[in-house]
């Protein structure tokens, strides 16, 4: 890190769906991917090797408690888990449901679109994976 903040230690703002002490869960508002939320480890830490096993496991079981909520809510036809950090380098994890009809599939959600997305959705989704992440990740 240079002397910029980092968008992930300082948000400005995020819709928070689930948090304990140790990371956080934000529902990432993006029309063409519906149920895109992401995993945000609380303390800077740049890369997964930087944390001990026992943390590296405990943010593991956060990412697939999400990625268990946004399958049985959003019914996608595949997730994808990215973690890059190229931009901001604090650990975090992208949890995205694809369909084979989005904007971009089968390519990553950064990729050039290859055609105009047909998603479905459903209505009060964020809240559905809210509840659900509720129930498998007891704080
Ligand atoms: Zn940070």
């Amino acid at each position: 890190m240079s002397d910029k903040i980092c968008l992930l230690c300082a948000p400005t703002a995020e819709h928070l769906l689930w948090s304990d002490p140790f990371c956080r869960v934000i529902w990432v508002d993006d029309a063409d991917y519906p149920g895109f939320c992401r995993v945000i480890l609380n303390a800077h830490v740049k890369e997964m090797t930087d944390l001990p096993p026992l943390e590296r496991q405990r943010l593991m079981d956060v990412v697939f408690a999400v990625e268990a909520a946004v399958r049985e809510v959003a019914k996608p036809d595949k997730i994808n888990l990215a973690s890059l950090g190229n931009l901001v380098p604090h650990v975090h994890w992208h949890v995205i449901p694809r369909w084979e009809a989005d904007r971009c599939f089968p390519d990553a959600i950064w990729a050039a679109a290859r055609r105009d997305g047909q998603v479905p959705v459903v209505a009060g989704m964020a809240a559905l994976v809210e509840q659900r992440l509720r129930e498998l990740l007891p704080v």
